[in-house]
């Protein structure tokens, strides 16, 4: 939950989770579909998915214990070299590196480390050094210190280095370098993605598809959408066939996701209560009552349009 997310807003779903999930076994017998649910709000969805995949598998390969090397540990879905790091270091007390955004800056000022986010000579170096230093008796200590010391006070503009508890040794400081180190992050662009959503409702529910569970938004609920072709109206028509009544744009909602900008174009659609099987896109879908729509796992995204679309559905 902490990868991507600060601490405040992950205690206001960790306890929730744990009462819902309150074991490996627990997650591991426990749908998908349900594991969306109590994640609903906290995002990055494909977290919620590896920590169920890790929760199988360390059911089905380690007799529900968490394994204790980092190799075993790299190889659950989810963990990546920091997170196998921290949970190595902090829960086992094993001598791993971990270098996230806040170790990086404090690594590269400290000890001069050049080179801009993502630039792989300098990932290299930031690894090799934080593998040098968190040898000794307390490495989770360490690497938590690394974490908290960019957090608090090796911020990104304006570092307090008068409170610096390292600035005697401090590379960049001694060099004048602080605003220099590290360099801004050269941020590929956005993809932009435009979709065509149907909002449909009748009599008290709103038609609702769930996606298959690999991929984006993958397992989550959402109004039937397909990205624009020709035409919103046009691209709706094809996904649901020729008898729904596809009306024009309604309005259009912008979110920026981590890799990718989408535009939701709202179209109202008039279908009849019938469902026949559902597009391609989708493993299912129904007519789900408005007072039952926050049972189901939902992006943020589409929530939003949700409410914005279907009148009565505050
Ligand atoms: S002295 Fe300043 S730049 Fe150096 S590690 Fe401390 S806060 Fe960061």
């Amino acid at each position: 939950m902490l990868q991507q997310t600060q601490v405040e807003r992950v205690l206001r779903y960790y306890p929730r989770f744990l009462e819902r999930f309150p074991t490996v076994a627990s997650l591991a017998e426990a749908n998908l579909a349900d594991v969306l649910v109590v994640w609903r709000g906290l995002g990055y969805y494909g977290r919620a998915r590896n920590l169920h995949k890790a929760a199988k598998e360390l059911v089905e390969r380690f007799g529900g214990e968490l394994p204790s090397t980092l190799d075993e540990l790299k190889s659950l879905p989810g963990f990546g070299r920091y997170t196998a790091g921290a949970v190595a270091s902090i829960a086992f007390g094993l001598e791993a590196p971990l270098v996230d955004g806040n170790v990086a800056r404090v690594l590269s000022r400290l000890l001069l480390i050049e080179g801009a986010p993502g630039d792989k000579a300098r990932e290299a170096a930031l690894w090799s050094a934080a593998g040098d230093l968190v040898v000794g008796a307390r490495p989770g200590d360490l690497n938590q210190a690394l974490m908290e010391l960019g957090a608090t006070v090796c911020l990104p503009s304006s570092p307090m280095c008068l409170l610096c508890p390292v600035q005697a040794g401090c590379g960049a400081l001694a060099a004048g370098r602080v605003d220099e180190l590290p360099p801004p992050k050269k941020a590929p662009p956005k993809k932009l993605l435009d979709l065509a959503v149907a909002v449909a409702h009748r009599d008290g529910c709103v038609l609702l598809a769930r996606r298959p569970d690999g991929g984006l938004f993958g397992g989550l609920w959402e109004m039937p959408c397909a990205p624009i072709e020709a035409s919103g109206t046009s691209t709706l028509r094809k996904m649901l066939g020729k008898r729904p009544v596809v009306g024009p744009q309604m309005v259009i909602l912008q979110r920026t996701l981590t890799h990718r900008r989408l535009r939701l174009h709202l179209h109202p659609v008039d279908m009849t209560p019938s469902l026949r099987a559902p597009p391609p896109q989708y493993v299912e879908w129904r007519w789900v009552p408005f007072d039952e729509t926050h049972t189901l796992g939902m992006s943020s995204a589409m929530e939003t349009a949700m409410r914005e679309a279907v009148p009565g559905l505050a």
